[in-house]
């Protein structure tokens, strides 16, 4: 009695199914950084990034029509985002974006888990 019962893990097509219970360390995120320009996946959960139509705004000048960013709820780095911008007084999170003409790593605030999805672009 006790014993554990078998964890389930999800099949992904690709047959990459690690980092979904466990979250990768430091290191290994490190080296999917470097790599996200190749498998648009998200370093912290490896799901697909999800192609993302800049918004029109005076404000911020983006260096892309399009961003790639993680609009995975349960991504660890926005699930995380949470608590560490609450201990900060602002009640939002972030999610993982990736800039393609510098492929540089960025965190984008989000307000809610709804937020930016509208600039989602549908892949075809
Ligand atoms: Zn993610």
């Amino acid at each position: 009695m006790g014993s554990p019962k078998h964890q389930e893990v999800p099949q992904a097509a690709c047959g990459h199914t690690d980092a979904v219970h466990h979250p990768p360390d430091r290191e290994e995120i490190q080296r999917r950084k470097l790599r996200v320009k190749e498998t648009l996946r998200c370093p912290h959960c490896n799901e697909k990034l999800s192609k993302w139509l800049v918004p029109d705004t005076p404000f911020i000048e983006w260096s892309s029509e399009f961003q790639y960013i993680c609009f995975n709820d349960a991504c660890a780095y926005f699930a995380d985002g949470w608590a560490t911008l609450a201990s900060q007084g602002s009640p939002c999170s972030y999610r993982f974006m990736f800039d393609p003409p510098t492929g540089g790593c960025y965190s984008i605030p989000v307000p809610s888990a709804e937020a930016l999805r509208d600039g989602i672009v549908e892949s075809e």
